[in-house]
């Protein structure tokens, strides 16, 4: 992905100090661990890649809002998001049993000082398995952005490159939803509220803008939006051949976004946009 990098450890937290100084308010942290294995026991390690990270930023950056994403796929060593089991050519995911290994990973992530913790794996019941466990060990403020509507997308794939979790085999049709179902996308939002989700996520962004504005009317839930790997890469090429100007384009996107109900939106662009919109 043009302009986007990994950082190590000790990069992350001048990234993080910098960009709290050009007025970014939240950062969102994806962990890369050395080993993966299939209990994904990086992403919920004491020292594990995020946590290691947050406790640095948070020491350097206090008021800097740290959130991190919850999953599984990175961590793993087949790339999928949850604890697999295969049956002859088939697989499937065990689901209460990846809800297990995500809120150790959620918890490992809040007693290192994450302001909000991010699932994104789209398994049935991990917003209140998070929230309840979170809740027993005193974390009862640390928030929940729950990845509520999260559509099978080719506009992943860039992501997946940089953030080295492709699936090594199948897909991940069973456990993301369906691009023509609107109204499963809007049950699913209304279930992780009830578990307790203080924000709500709709990702990819442009795509699904009908969504973004009937999950901001139907609910009025703080909604936060994650404008995707593939969104940006599209733009940046487009402003490579000279079709757009990145500013401008950049701009109108991200003005639809907050039109459409908005709160909160997830950008590669986040540091030139702190640039871009300053008066
Ligand atoms: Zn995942």
């Amino acid at each position: 992905m043009p302009g986007v990098s990994q950082f190590s450890a000790s990069e992350v937290v001048d990234q993080a100090a910098r960009a709290q100084a050009t007025g970014l308010q939240a950062i969102l942290l994806f962990g890369i661990p050395k080993d993966k294995d299939e209990q994904a026991s990086g992403a919920y390690a004491e020292n594990g890649v995020v946590q290691n990270a947050v406790r640095s930023i948070k020491k350097k950056c206090p008021e800097l809002v740290v959130m991190t994403d919850v999953c599984l796929c990175e961590y793993m060593s087949h790339g999928h998001c949850g604890v697999m089991r295969a049956e002859g050519d088939h697989f499937h995911i065990l689901n209460d049993e990846t809800v297990d290994l995500l809120v150790n990973t959620a918890l490992s992530h809040a007693k290192a000082g994450a302001d909000i913790v991010a699932p994104s794996d789209m398994m049935d019941g991990r917003v209140s398995a998070i929230r309840h466990a979170l809740d027993a060990h005193g974390f009862t403020d640390t928030g929940i952005m729950s990845y509520a509507t999260k559509f099978a997308s080719v506009f992943y794939g860039p992501f997946r490159d940089a953030a080295e979790n492709s699936p090594q085999f199948g897909d991940r049709r069973s456990y993301q939803m369906d691009c023509a179902n609107a109204e499963e996308a809007l049950r699913e939002v209304a279930l992780d509220i009830n578990e307790g989700a203080d924000i709500v996520l709709v990702k990819p962004a442009l795509p699904y803008i009908d969504i973004l504005w009937r999950v901001h009317e139907r609910f009025g839930k703080p909604t936060a939006v994650y404008h995707v790997s593939g969104e940006y890469a599209m733009v940046k090429a487009a402003v490579e051949k000279g079709i757009v100007d990145e500013r401008a384009a950049v701009l109108e996107i991200m003005t639809s976004l907050k039109r459409a109900g908005a709160d909160m939106i997830v950008t590669y662009w986040a540091r030139e946009l702190t640039r871009w919109i300053k008066p």
